[in-house]
């Protein structure tokens, strides 16, 4: 059994779309998942004036200094646009093999591409990147397998061409 996963909704962020992704969760990693109280103006000290946007890797050092981290596995969740300084953006960051993660639904929304809301595939998109960096922080490297959620994705179409769910060779090295 791996151990649990605490959810942290930092806002801004749809809390409702948290919600929807718990279950899901649960049934890929086969363990508790939790969320805890929403928490307002942590990324707020990650804010990069220079970018106009939040720089993710702090936003997980803030993390790592507010919530206890033994024995389980921590993803905070924003609607604010994240970056490392090598890159333009990124959906999320994980340590590997480590206690916390972040991911960020801010360009899995099709709105931010000029296009309609699209309500189901940002729940799709959201779970997908969740379950990727979790699967990092429980100790995975990105996989070969097209349909396999530990496969990198660069762009938002990129996610929408793997899964949700881990492949088997994945699932073996857990333990699933
Ligand atoms: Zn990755
Ligand atoms: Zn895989």
């Amino acid at each position: 059994m791996l151990i649990p996963i605490r959810i942290v909704p930092l806002l801004p962020v749809s809390t409702e779309l948290i919600s929807s992704i718990v279950h899901p969760l649960r049934t890929v990693y086969q363990n508790e998942v939790s969320v805890e109280q929403p928490a307002a103006k942590i990324v707020d000290k990650t804010y990069d004036d220079s970018r106009a946007q939040f720089n993710s890797t702090l936003l997980i050092s803030e993390m790592l200094r507010r919530y206890p981290y033994e024995q389980t596995k921590i993803i905070g969740i924003t609607g604010v646009d994240l970056f490392v300084p090598i890159l333009t953006y990124v959906f999320g960051e994980a340590q590997l093999d480590g206690p916390v993660s972040v991911i960020s639904t801010y360009r899995l929304d099709d709105a931010v591409y000029g296009l309609p809301p699209d309500p189901a595939l940002l729940f799709e998109r959201t779970l997908k990147e969740a379950v990727h960096e979790l699967g990092h922080n429980y100790g995975l490297y990105h996989c070969k397998n097209f349909d396999c959620a530990m496969h990198t994705s660069t762009t938002a179409e990129d996610i929408d061409q793997k899964g949700a769910a881990l492949c088997n060779d994945c699932r073996k090295s857990l333990g699933l």
